[in-house]
């Protein structure tokens, strides 16, 4: 409802409610079934992010992840990857496994269209890890940059609208501290091993953050090496702790066809 946004604010509201009474709002993720009904709390949707009860059902059966990591192997504080790898971040909050009509919503949500989409799956990783999320004690939800010109090539960026998006439902302010110092090849060009080096050193961090705990927000998931670049990043520029936050993980690194 665009034209909407240019009502004052209760004076939208009321339109948009109006109008939803006249027109239920479709599920933005299926495009079917009508979002009434959905077992996700409406008002605490995120501005028409409200998915379908069979899309909710769909998307937040994930298989068991570990907490630390997110890969698809159960064990809530680390796995035996981790134990190795020693991930960047403290924890990671997935919707689930980047396949099937996540994969669907996700590539629609990169579309400068994709609006709705986004905010329904803000809705939905909310609705799944918000408990765990706001537990975390995050002082502020900060989304991986997107290059400007790359930004401005798509007109959207889905990490910062997600962040957005989660911000809004979970009740922290979003903070744009992070920025690309320069452009990096997209990390889907690129194979596995390459990846780290094409982004370490690519992200800067506008100010000192004090010790403060973040929420760090991106739509997918890939080898997690441009979320380890801006963990590094947030380290060095004194945050206390970083989690992350992504709508789908790649199960299987390399089979992927995007990560930002
Ligand atoms: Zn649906
Ligand atoms: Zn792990």
């Amino acid at each position: 409802m665009a034209w909407a946004r240019f009502l004052p604010g209760d004076a939208a509201g009321w339109a948009a409610t109006g109008l939803d009474l006249l027109f239920p709002p479709q599920c933005p993720i299926c495009r079917r079934e009508p979002a009434a009904g959905s077992p996700v709390d409406g008002a605490a949707a995120s501005r028409g992010g409200l998915p379908c009860a069979p899309c909710v059902r769909e998307l937040s059966a994930d298989v068991g992840r570990c907490g630390r990591c997110g890969a698809a192997r159960g064990s809530a504080s680390g796995c035996r990857v981790c134990r190795r790898l020693r991930p960047a971040w403290d924890r990671a909050f997935v919707l689930g496994g980047y396949g099937g009509p996540l994969r669907e919503a996700v590539l629609r949500a990169k579309h400068p269209t994709g609006a709705r989409v986004v905010a329904a799956l803000a809705t939905l990783l909310v609705h799944r890890h918000g408990a765990a999320i706001r537990a975390a004690g995050a002082d502020c939800v900060v989304p991986v940059p997107m290059h400007w010109w790359r930004r401005s090539l798509r007109g959207a960026s889905a990490a910062d609208d997600l962040a957005g998006g989660v911000a809004g439902l979970i009740g922290l302010p979003v903070s744009r501290v992070l920025t690309r110092r320069r452009a990096t090849r997209m990390q889907n060009e690129l194979p596995a091993e390459e990846r780290p080096r094409n982004v370490d050193g690519a992200f800067h961090v506008r100010r000192r953050l004090r010790g403060a705990r973040i929420i760090l927000v991106d739509d997918v998931m890939t080898t997690g090496a441009t979320l380890a670049a801006c963990c590094r990043a947030l380290a060095a520029a004194g945050a206390g702790g970083v989690d992350v936050a992504v709508v789908a993980r790649a199960d299987s690194p390399g089979s992927i066809d995007d990560d930002a």
